[in-house]
């Protein structure tokens, strides 16, 4: 299949845009002047309902809606495009925007960046004692610009933010000291945007290393779901596919981390036809999604999507909570809110699909576990526990805070029993 790209450049010549009003169409480029996309063929053939776009949730997800944006910021630039402004005057005040949507929430590229002999390993990040995270430099665009991401920054350019990586060597070198590392964590971005050769090289390298605690290679992808081609028929496809064996035969385990947020990314032939062959590799796949307002906030679509996972072979892993940057105020739900869909669906679903672990907040400390509501004494409270945590010692902690319906992110949460912290905020290591 040739692959078509189509972002704020082109996007009106999408056949089917002939059918959309002029005013939506305005309202795309307005919001995504600000906020990257990017859409393919494939979506807009095979996963989009042109008939009924207000309510589409792969629709909704992929162009930039009006609601994205504060009132104020949609107004300075729908201003700015209407005079005609020169693209210099367009460019400076979507920085200036872009710059009050929280661009790199949760400080991951100064925090978690390791060293190894004095000097920092910019393309790594080491925040969880078992896990690295390597970002090869060729894989650092993606299928989708999804606007609820923290990088999607690094889609429009703001360079300072992009993480790069230039070197294998280093990581090797890197992983030698820490023996504690089971599991390498390829991501971008989306490396497999890259051509087979050039994952090949990192992957092989990895394998004549000869880690000796190295258990997992995990790929992260959004591939599956938005281009499943990759795996069927683009010209490196085959050789791919040999590479996850190969992997999977030496001993390692390949995993596949990918990201369905609604069953509709299920649906079709490709989808099922890639799933088979790369199980057939040997590789697991296991899936991670947001939960996002106006796209999956319902409990029988959460269940359907974890069941059909099942049925086709794929493992639920994460439900995650839309993060504090770029379109939160259109996806974000309130934690309670997550929480009881999340309990709603997972209650409906047989024990192969309750792999799955969420709502999750990804933050600076780690990763949060929304466990509801439960009454303590007189008090309701939230019952909260980190699954990962930059300090190992910390996960598994139960820990509690003010019961709040409104809040969506945990900076509006405040410490239960007139505490002044949370525990980990007492134990900075
Ligand atoms: C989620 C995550 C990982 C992987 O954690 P697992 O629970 O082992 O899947 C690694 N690094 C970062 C920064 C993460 O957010
Ligand atoms: S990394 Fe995943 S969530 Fe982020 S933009 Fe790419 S596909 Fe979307």
């Amino acid at each position: 299949m040739k692959y078509i790209s189509y972002n704020l450049k082109n996007f009106r010549e999408i056949p089917f845009f002939e059918r959309i009003c002029s005013e939506l169409k305005f309202n795309i480029e307005v919001v995504g002047n600000i906020l990257p996309f990017k859409v393919n063929n494939y979506i807009i053939n095979k996963l989009i309902n042109w008939d009924n776009t207000e309510t589409d949730p792969v629709f909704l997800m992929t162009f930039p809606q009006k609601e994205m944006l504060n009132p104020e910021h949609f107004q300075i630039m729908s201003t700015l495009l209407k005079k005609n402004s020169d693209s210099a005057d367009i460019r400076r005040e979507a920085n200036k925007i872009r710059m009050q949507l929280n661009p790199h929430p949760a400080s991951q590229i100064q925090k978690n960046v390791p060293e190894l002999n004095g000097k920092k390993l910019w393309g790594l990040q080491h925040k969880y004692r078992e896990t690295v995270l390597f970002f090869p430099s060729r894989g650092q665009t993606c299928h989708a610009y999804c606007s609820f991401c923290f990088r999607w920054p690094q889609f429009v350019g703001i360079r300072k933010l992009r993480l790069v990586m230039q070197e294998v060597k280093q990581l090797i070198e890197y992983l030698k000291t820490k023996p504690d590392v089971t599991d390498i964590l390829i991501t971008g971005g989306d490396p497999l945007i890259m051509r087979t050769v050039f994952l090949k090289h990192i992957i092989d390298e990895l394998l004549k290393a000869k880690l000796p605690n190295l258990i997992n290679i995990r790929i992260g992808t959004k591939a599956l779901s938005w281009w499943p081609y990759r795996f069927i028929d683009s010209h490196d496809a085959g050789d791919l596919l040999r590479l996850f064996r190969k992997v999977n035969r030496s001993g390692k385990r390949l995993a596949l981390m990918t990201h369905f947020n609604h069953p509709k990314e299920l649906s079709t032939q490709e989808v099922k036809i890639a799933v088979d062959r790369i199980l057939d590799t040997g590789t697991i796949i296991r899936s991670q999604a947001p939960i996002l307002k106006n796209i999956n906030d319902s409990p029988e679509i959460w269940q359907k999507l974890w069941t059909k996972q099942v049925e086709m072979g794929i493992v639920p892993y994460y439900m995650f909570i839309a993060r504090n940057t770029g379109a939160q105020r259109y996806f974000a739900l309130p934690l309670v809110k997550a929480w009881d869909i999340y309990k709603k669906a997972y209650k409906n679903v047989s024990g192969l699909s309750r792999t799955v672990r969420g709502p999750i907040m990804s933050t600076d400390p780690g990763k949060i576990q929304i466990l509801g509501p439960v009454n303590i004494g007189k008090e309701k409270v939230l019952c909260l526990q980190f699954i990962q945590a930059r300090n190992p010692d910390w996960v598994d902690k139960l820990f509690f805070a003010e019961y709040n319906e409104t809040a969506i992110w945990r900076n509006e949460l405040i410490p239960a029993f007139g505490e002044k912290n949370f525990f980990y905020e007492r134990d900075s290591r």
